[in-house]
């Protein structure tokens, strides 16, 4: 007797050989359903960053209290994030949200004792022409499963910044002053924040979007990116 499961498992091969899914780095055939976005190589290849990054305001330099970076800045790591951010390859966060899930149980990262969190926006013209920020993405699906309070716009890029890649360090801290404001002072004033990016260079954007937070009374501000430069 063909059963119900047997026919799913069925129709999932006949579509997995209809619609083989690659690895998004190496191209080669991913051949379990587990595997829909990188093969065990490429996955591997992700590096994990050794120091979970937490680098305090001591230095007086930064405006976040702390931060965190799960993954190395490297080549594969480099390639996905430019999927991600610039091809559309929004379904990549359900590779990115697990292992920075996996990071901060093991290093006891303390995001479930901030009170909200939020992503680094996106300018609304740059929003329009991507269709989504991938910050977002990261932080809400970080905010469910933790259970804190997720705030899209808590803050509102309001200076049309040039590519902080194209910058030089120096520069990438001049073009990102003044670049986000408050939207509503109220829902900021004495809470602590952890703002979500995907990158942490210079730290300048974290650092702006922390200073801004802070003058509206943050009590505290956290900064944790899935990937930081090595
Ligand atoms: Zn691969």
């Amino acid at each position: 007797m063909v059963t119900y499961v047997m026919l799913q498992a069925f129709l999932q091969g006949a579509f997995e050989l209809i619609f083989p899914d690659n690895c998004l780095l190496c191209r080669q055939f991913l051949n379990s359903r587990h595997q829909r976005q990188l093969c065990p190589h490429c996955l591997g290849s992700l590096a994990f960053n050794p120091n979970p990054f937490s680098r305090q305001s001591t230095s007086g330099s930064f405006a976040f209290d702390q931060a965190w970076s799960v993954c190395l800045y490297n080549e594969p790591a480099q390639k996905l994030l430019h999927a991600f951010k610039y091809n559309s390859k929004t379904s990549l966060s359900k590779t990115f949200v697990p292992l920075m899930i996996d990071f901060i149980d093991r290093h006891h990262v303390p995001v479930q004792l901030f009170d909200l969190i939020a992503p680094i926006p996106l300018h609304p013209v740059r929003l329009r022409e991507r269709g989504y920020n991938q910050s977002a993405l990261l932080s809400l699906a970080l905010s469910r499963h933790y259970g804190i309070s997720h705030s899209e716009d808590l803050l509102i890029r309001q200076k049309m910044t040039s590519s902080q890649t194209e910058l030089g360090a120096k520069q990438r801290w001049t073009n990102m002053e003044g670049a986000f404001r408050i939207k509503n002072p109220s829902e900021v004033e004495g809470k602590s924040v952890v703002l979500v990016d995907d990158l942490f260079t210079t730290g300048a954007t974290v650092h702006s979007a922390a200073e801004t937070l802070k003058s509206a009374g943050a009590a505290r501000v956290g900064a944790l990116t899935f990937s930081i430069t090595i």
